[in-house]
């Protein structure tokens, strides 16, 4: 599974979805392919329904292909 990384911010998500994730879901920086490890949590987006996989403990924003707000709720359920 790619991996990539945020040219600003550093945050990291991996994804399998074909189309490449076009913005960090934090701050909308460019997302460069990047090896990256760690414990995953897997968010799905509402809106265009593409999967992608964020670190554990950390809490997306934005939706890293189109411009989806995740809703954050107790116990990290989008
Ligand atoms: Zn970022
Ligand atoms: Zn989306």
């Amino acid at each position: 599974m790619p991996g990539y990384r945020c040219e600003s911010c550093g945050y990291e998500i991996k994804t399998d979805e074909r189309e490449e994730p076009r913005g960090c879901p934090i701050c909308r920086g460019r997302l460069l392919e990047s090896n990256v490890s760690g414990d995953w949590d897997e968010a799905v987006c509402k809106s265009c329904e593409r999967k992608f996989k964020y670190p554990k403990g950390t809490t997306p924003y934005k939706c890293p292909w189109c411009d989806y707000t995740f809703e954050t709720t107790l116990g990290g359920y989008f």
